[in-house]
């Protein structure tokens, strides 16, 4: 049952001198309570986009975001303020979100004060303890008094975990948290965020550019390319069985997923994402190896493949390719 629930509908635009690009488009899912749903793609593709405007730091153009069936967007400042004690944001870069100048007790005390809960300094101050033993900082005690600079890498994403998890939120986006740590430390965090998640109940989306890490932590990923959703279904499925185009690039590089394939999907892409907009195309044109006449002056809309899972290509229904072929006569 869909308890939560997001919506994304149409788009956010970023305007530039000479052009219009559209950072996200039509992007239209939802989250099961409980589950990870990652979001996969080149960077510039839309994803951190996509979260932001989920979590309502960026402002949409039009659409509707619901959670547990509220239009966020509809909300006022203070319905907001009430709806993100509930919603939390995990950073790419714990050197950023941390403030330098406060002690950890100060940091993971913020959003407790932010959120005006009314209970004395010695209970906020053990609930610091409780969330730092919960994220495996102990003794706890002595890191209290510690300052950013004074942690590693991997201990600053921890606290910037226990930031988001303080107010024991229902869910929470990660964007790219292991992205800017070392190779060493990366895992300890995924688990951590796994163990943290299926401890607290919560409900992710998981922002990332590695298939490895999206087949790890998520039960279902969304692939994203130039700013739309072109297959979105559960990750194993879609690892197995990826079949637009993009996804089968993305599925054939990652060699340690071969193991799991059987077999190994030869298609590598070239070139990068393409900043020009396509006007009336398929958002992949520029790069798609399978491309036909019709993919120039029309858009693939996403079509249900198999149960839970969703591709938008020319090439996965018939039926699609001749009703986008009378669109374009
Ligand atoms: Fe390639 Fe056409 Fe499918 Fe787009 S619709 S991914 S251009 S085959």
């Amino acid at each position: 049952s869909l308890v939560k629930r997001f919506e994304k509908k149409q788009g956010t635009i970023f305007r530039r001198t000479k052009s219009t690009v559209h950072a996200v488009n039509n992007v239209n899912f939802s989250i099961k309570k409980g589950e990870i749903l990652g979001i996969i793609g080149e960077s510039g593709c839309g994803k951190t986009t996509t979260a932001r405007m989920v979590m309502r730091l960026t402002k949409e153009t039009s659409g509707q975001i619901l959670f547990d069936g509220q239009d966020l967007c509809q909300m006022g400042e203070r319905e907001l303020r009430r709806a993100r004690q509930e919603m939390q944001m995990i950073f790419q870069d714990p050197y950023d979100s941390l403030n330098p100048g406060m002690p950890i007790l100060e940091i993971l005390m913020e959003p407790l004060n932010a959120h005006k809960m009314e209970v004395p300094f010695e209970e906020k101050r053990k609930l610091v303890i409780e969330i730092l033993e919960h994220i495996d900082m102990k003794p706890a005690e002595t890191f209290l008094y510690r300052y950013p600079h004074q942690l590693s890498g991997g201990q600053r994403q921890r606290i910037a975990i226990a930031r988001a998890l303080i107010l024991k939120p229902k869910f929470v986006a990660a964007d790219e948290p292991t992205s800017m740590l070392d190779v060493s430390v990366r895992m300890g965090i995924l688990q951590l965020l796994k163990s943290l998640k299926e401890e607290m109940g919560l409900t992710m989306l998981f922002i990332t550019h590695d298939l490895s890490t999206a087949a790890f932590m998520c039960d279902r990923i969304a692939v994203m390319y130039r700013g739309n959703i072109v297959e979105i279904g559960p990750i194993k499925e879609i690892i197995s069985n990826p079949t637009h185009p993009y996804t089968k690039a993305l599925v054939a590089v990652v060699s340690d997923l071969h193991h799991f394939l059987g077999h190994r999907h030869e298609m590598i892409l070239d070139g990068e994402v393409q900043n020009e907009v396509v006007q009336g195309g398929c958002p992949f044109l520029a790069r798609c190896p399978q491309q036909m006449d019709t993919c120039q002056n029309s858009i693939p809309k996403l079509e249900q493949l198999s149960n839970d899972h969703y591709v938008s290509c020319f090439h996965l229904h018939p039926e699609s390719l001749i009703s986008a072929n009378k669109q374009a006569n």
